[in-house]
């Protein structure tokens, strides 16, 4: 999926959300309102966001919306694997197809932060490949590609950057 600049956001928030549904209804998980809110703020575009943000925007919504609730929904939605965490950003991202321990590669915009999941199975097995060579136990993989996206790279190139 390629985020583009002109696209109807409100579809990707409906089928992310509907996704999240299904998913937790599937295995018994309760997507409680704070856990659906937080998913919607993680998911209120295609940028990387932080639980501070995130918990700014809660305090003016609810006072029952407290730090160890929001964090605690956030675990919630990392382990159901509904959003990813962005280790170089130290944020949070919807991912646009949650399924259970799916390879993930992200490319990672550092001028507007925007970020786009990709599934390179190929690379993941390499890696493992690799490791195994240096007698080395992965336990997780994280792959973070940082550069600038196509919509930055357009306006950076009409400012003459
Ligand atoms: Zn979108
Ligand atoms: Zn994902
Ligand atoms: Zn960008």
């Amino acid at each position: 999926m390629q985020p583009e600049h002109s696209h109807d956001h409100s579809h990707c928030l409906a089928a992310a959300l509907a996704a999240a549904e299904s998913l937790c209804a599937s295995r018994g998980a309760r997507l409680t309102a704070i856990r659906r809110r937080v998913l919607e703020l993680v998911w209120s575009g295609h940028k990387a966001v932080k639980a501070y943000d995130i918990l700014e925007e809660l305090a003016h919504e609810s006072a029952s919306a407290k730090p160890p609730t929001v964090y605690r929904a956030l675990d919630f939605l990392l382990e159901q694997g509904l959003i990813h965490r962005i280790e170089s950003l130290n944020a949070f991202v919807g991912c646009p197809s949650p399924r259970s321990g799916h390879a993930t590669q992200f490319l990672i915009c550092d001028d507007c932060h925007t970020v786009i999941e990709m599934a390179c199975e190929g690379l993941e097995e390499d890696i493992a490949h690799e490791a195994d060579q240096h007698g080395f136990a992965v336990a997780r993989q994280m792959v973070e590609v940082h550069g600038r996206c196509q919509r930055c790279a357009a306006q950076a190139g009409q400012a003459g950057d």
